[in-house]
């Protein structure tokens, strides 16, 4: 695809916070600021993607916002040691960009981050992205019928907003008081300070999930005793990661078929695994399954009594490490199971009394995901914030579009993201919704098209009626729930039904439109009528 000439960047302006007035401000812009067809924000897998599918359907009128230096959203910022995806490869990549190069079945993040610079090269998109530009407001402008945004690199507008931020990109820190009285070492899991040598210290990891488990093996070896705090016992089950030789990477060249057939292979196994999730009574047939690994690899029976899980399997993510528990064996390795009461200058202290001295401490507390702050920072036709229209919970029908916000579609939104298989398919199906929805707008000569608030409510009611007797609702504390008790996150279903329902934007779900006066005009077709 030949790349095309692009707009100039805004002038710079300083990165001040920006209260919701100076959002409504009309003068937001010290000059007409670039106009896009579509804003995107963020260039990770979601970002990248649709801006990808859009230039394949002819679309060139759009930017990707991107607050950091380069692409790769979560694959460019996780650089810890041990980083690797616990989905397979084959499956966690764009269908229409396979990679007959990956290196084992669950590649490095390495190779995932220099898969979605390649991918950003060889379809096209990098004149599109704007590097170092940082979304600090949006808001819904009814009178110009499209988005307003403050940048950190100045104003844009477009007339469809596309958030590709990423569910896993806020780190969360942990609410342990005191915390800042540290006087050695903190970093998250995200943000990993390679200029730190952990050599010979005394290295706390607080947390349990897929971060850390990857992590614990690979610091383990070289420093000097390792302590992990570990709240819940997570499922950890045997990792097979073959690599990929050079015969396996020849044939996946030369015969793409070949590829096509294994990625299909794993799907298909993963979408059975959905059986299991959708009734949490058939997850307890595979406990003792799961905790043969344990067994095998723990002999100890105290350690081993702190590592099993103590909910049901499914619950939380199952997470693939073969070198997880006998890292945690080693004798420089301690298990905590205490709750850290509070952090001192030199460690921390645990409720039953003991200080642990500390030197570093590697947070593993995962991300914001339910209080993203990016929905601090949308603002829909009455004015207020995505996150005040969402403080009884997130709802966005097929997890892509929230009422009161006008031409906005979220990827990886509320309820699609998954604990089975592959985010990149659900992905792959909402860059199509997206398509369909800029199509629907062009055909009706529309300015703006709005979810119905019925339909949203009556999508979300019947998800939350799916949820119940699953895994997910079987009583574990997750990331997947929000403060209110509710799973605002995972998609309780075959990700192929997914697919069939974003096939096409569902027009009747939507109100349309029509272009005022005032605004550019195009003909309204038939049908098309102001919103209410
Ligand atoms: P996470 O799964 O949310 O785990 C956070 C951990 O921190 C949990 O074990 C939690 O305990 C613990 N924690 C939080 N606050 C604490 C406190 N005050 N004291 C003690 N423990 C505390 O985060 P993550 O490991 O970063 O993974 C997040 C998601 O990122 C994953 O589920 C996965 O989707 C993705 N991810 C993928 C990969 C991969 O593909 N390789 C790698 C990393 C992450 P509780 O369990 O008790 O809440």
């Amino acid at each position: 695809m030949k790349p095309i000439a692009v707009p100039g960047l805004p002038e710079r302006s300083p990165g001040t916070q920006v209260t919701r007035s100076d959002v409504a401000r009309s003068d937001v812009a010290p000059r007409p600021a670039p106009h896009h067809r579509v804003a995107i924000i963020g260039a990770g897998f979601a970002g990248l993607g649709m801006a990808i599918r859009l230039l394949q359907s002819g679309e060139q009128d759009f930017v990707v916002l991107e607050k950091a230096d380069e692409v790769g959203g979560t694959w460019r910022d996780n650089t810890y040691p041990g980083c690797q995806c616990d989905v397979a490869s084959n499956i966690y990549s764009f269908s229409f960009a396979p990679n007959p190069h990956w290196s084992r079945t669950y590649a490095w993040q390495g190779e995932i981050f220099d898969y979605l610079k390649d991918c950003t090269e060889r379809f096209g998109v990098r004149p599109f992205i704007r590097l170092g530009t940082e979304l600090q407001a949006a808001h819904w402008d009814n009178a110009e019928q499209r988005w307003q945004l403050r940048t950190s690199r100045g104003a844009f507008s477009a007339d469809v907003l596309v958030l590709g931020h990423g569910g896993l990109s806020a780190p969360a820190q942990p609410d342990i008081p005191g915390f800042d009285r540290f006087k050695g070492t903190v970093f998250h899991s995200a943000a990993w300070r390679h200029d730190h040598d952990l050599s010979g210290e005394r290295v706390a990891v607080i947390g349990t999930g897929a971060s850390a488990i990857q992590i614990v093996p690979a610091i383990q070896p070289k420093v000097g005793k390792l302590t992990l705090f570990q709240r819940t016992a997570p499922f950890v089950i045997e990792r097979i990661d073959p690599q990929h030789g050079p015969l396996r990477r020849k044939l996946y060249a030369y015969l793409p078929f070949a590829q096509k057939l294994s990625r299909l292979r794993e799907y298909a196994s993963r979408e059975l695994v959905v059986l299991g999730l959708l009734k949490h009574e058939r997850m307890e047939r595979f406990r003792s399954f799961a905790l043969k690994h344990l067994r095998t690899q723990v002999q100890d029976p105290v350690l081993r009594k702190k590592l099993t899980p103590k909910f049901t399997l499914g619950c939380k993510r199952i997470l693939l490490s073969n070198d997880y528990y006998p890292a945690l064996a080693q004798p420089n390795a301690e298990v905590v199971t205490e709750r850290i009461l509070e952090a001192t200058e030199t460690g921390v202290v645990t409720a039953d009394g003991t200080h642990h001295p500390l030197d570093t401490i590697v947070l593993c507390t995962g991300f914001k995901v339910t209080d993203h702050p990016v929905m601090n920072l949308l603002y829909g036709r009455d004015g207020r914030s995505l996150a005040e229209h969402w403080s009884g919970g997130a709802a966005a029908y097929l997890g892509l579009n929230a009422a009161g916000f006008p031409n906005l579609f979220l990827l990886s939104g509320p309820n699609t993201a998954l604990g089975h298989s592959s985010i990149i398919y659900m992905l792959e199906s909402q860059f199509t919704y997206v398509l369909d929805g800029l199509s629907a707008l062009r055909e009706r000569g529309a300015a703006a098209l709005e979810v119905r608030a019925e339909a949203v409510e009556e999508f979300c009611d019947g998800l939350q009626k799916k949820l119940v007797g699953t895994v997910w609702s079987s009583g574990c504390a997750s990331w997947y729930m929000d403060a209110n008790g509710r799973n605002t996150t995972i998609w309780p279903d075959f990700t192929f039904n997914y697919r069939k329902r974003t096939r096409r934007l569902d027009r009747g779900a939507y109100l349309f439109e029509e272009r005022r006066a005032s605004a550019q005009a195009e003909p309204a077709a038939p049908g098309v009528r102001a919103a209410s």
